[in-house]
């Protein structure tokens, strides 16, 4: 079996022993060892990763560890023959952000048990971020509530203890559990904020969590989702997010307090630029067919927005042109719309028009709109030499 290291002492980096056995494992192979520090995947936490290095030789990655029975398992890059001393070390920056965000979500656990009455039904602490969801619905203002004392537990820089109550004393403890275990329970103790049954290495002392910042909520499955993030990672998040907000107020002039709301004015700004926009874009499509002779067929190039192109070819149409074509350039290809009065079917016109000028589009018998990958010069040579509009 494989002593686990890590147990009892969350803070061991590097230690010396020996390969019990070597399996080959999809491209890679596994090592189980006779002791480690390597935590395996479990309760939500991914494995550790880190190094093992025979002696005399170089090290060999760790890119993960896994729990079998009584055996702690480290996939590795490169076989190590049983018997083999090995010198192994941790990712040790990897391991601590883990440990911040695993003890930073207990705390933040054991408040909303306390408070709101939900339970941390789902973890998953993953390389980026911590995922957290609560079995009941809770308002983002309790939930920056509870952020705010889950840091004051963080200030207060309480003892994180990891112990294996004796069975009589487990009977009497309340504790926080997933699992319907009644021996060999590892309790991890944060006291005035939570008692959990967990497996996973903790923080020795609440300030090593150094922050707890929770990102979002959202409604999950009758209760919430959360994201947060903890320690190196939850500093990192506030400095990236600090150089947003700052350019972003930079950028609109106002108070970084007040981006927000300086969004949301240039949103309204922004969306009456396009209602105006809009209504100019539908007046020069009018003027532009009131130039059209009723009565004619008619090829037009405008560069007009789509919904300017619709109201001219519909302002054509109303006003007696019998087929309006109506052409605006878009990037290396020509938007079309095209529009018939009464009696005709565009549908037959606009299939040989694509096939001819590599266009893809249609619609209905007065109406069909689509692009071209074709020049000016093509479409008008195509217009004058097309068949005409089959009557519908
Ligand atoms: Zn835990």
């Amino acid at each position: 079996m494989t002593e686990r290291i890590y147990d009892r002492d969350s803070h061991q980096k590097t230690f010396q022993a020996a390969v019990l056995r070597c399996e080959a494992v999809g491209e890679g192979w596994r090592v189980a060892l006779d002791r480690t520090c390597f935590f395996p995947e479990g309760g939500g936490q991914f494995g550790d990763r880190g190094t093992l290095t025979p002696a005399g030789g170089a090290p060999i990655p760790v890119t993960d560890t896994q729990e079998e029975g009584d055996l702690v398992w480290h996939n590795v890059t490169a076989p190590i023959p049983a018997g083999t001393e090995v010198t192994g070390e941790l990712d040790w920056a990897l391991r601590f952000a883990r440990m911040q965000c695993h003890s930073g979500e207990h705390i933040v656990s054991g408040l909303f048990h306390a408070r709101d009455g939900v339970d941390n039904v789902g973890f998953h602490l993953g390389d980026e971020e911590v995922i957290l969801d609560l079995s009941g619905p809770v308002s983002w203002e309790e939930v920056q509530e509870v952020e705010r004392l889950a840091n004051e537990a963080v200030s207060m820089d309480l003892p994180v203890s990891c112990e294996y109550p004796p069975e009589e004393e487990l009977k009497t403890l309340t504790y926080r559990s997933k699992l319907d275990l009644t021996e060999h329970v590892r309790i991890v103790t944060i006291p005035g904020y939570d008692v959990c049954a967990c497996c996973a290495p903790h923080v020795n002392r609440t300030g090593e969590i150094g922050l707890i910042h929770f990102l979002s909520s959202q409604n999950w499955k009758g209760g919430v989702r959360l994201r947060m993030l903890c320690g190196s990672r939850a500093v990192a998040d506030v400095m990236a997010k600090q150089n947003s907000v700052a350019a972003i107020s930079a950028r609109l002039s106002a108070h970084q307090s007040q981006v927000a709301q300086a969004v949301e004015r240039q949103s309204g700004e922004l969306e009456a630029v396009k209602q105006e926009n809009a209504r100019l874009g539908k007046l020069a499509a009018q003027a532009l067919a009131e130039t059209l002779p009723a009565g004619e067929e008619a090829l037009c190039f405008a560069e007009l927005p789509t919904p300017a192109l619709r109201a001219l070819v519909n302002a054509a149409v109303e006003k007696g042109v019998p087929l309006c074509a109506a052409f605006a350039p878009e990037g290396e290809r020509f938007a079309y719309i095209l529009g018939a009065g009464e009696g005709l079917d565009l549908r037959p016109l606009v299939k040989e028009m694509n096939a001819a000028l590599s266009g893809r589009g249609g619609g209905s018998a007065a109406m069909v709109q689509g692009s071209v990958a074709a020049s000016r010069q093509d479409i008008e040579a195509w217009w004058a030499a097309r068949k005409t509009v089959n009557k519908s």
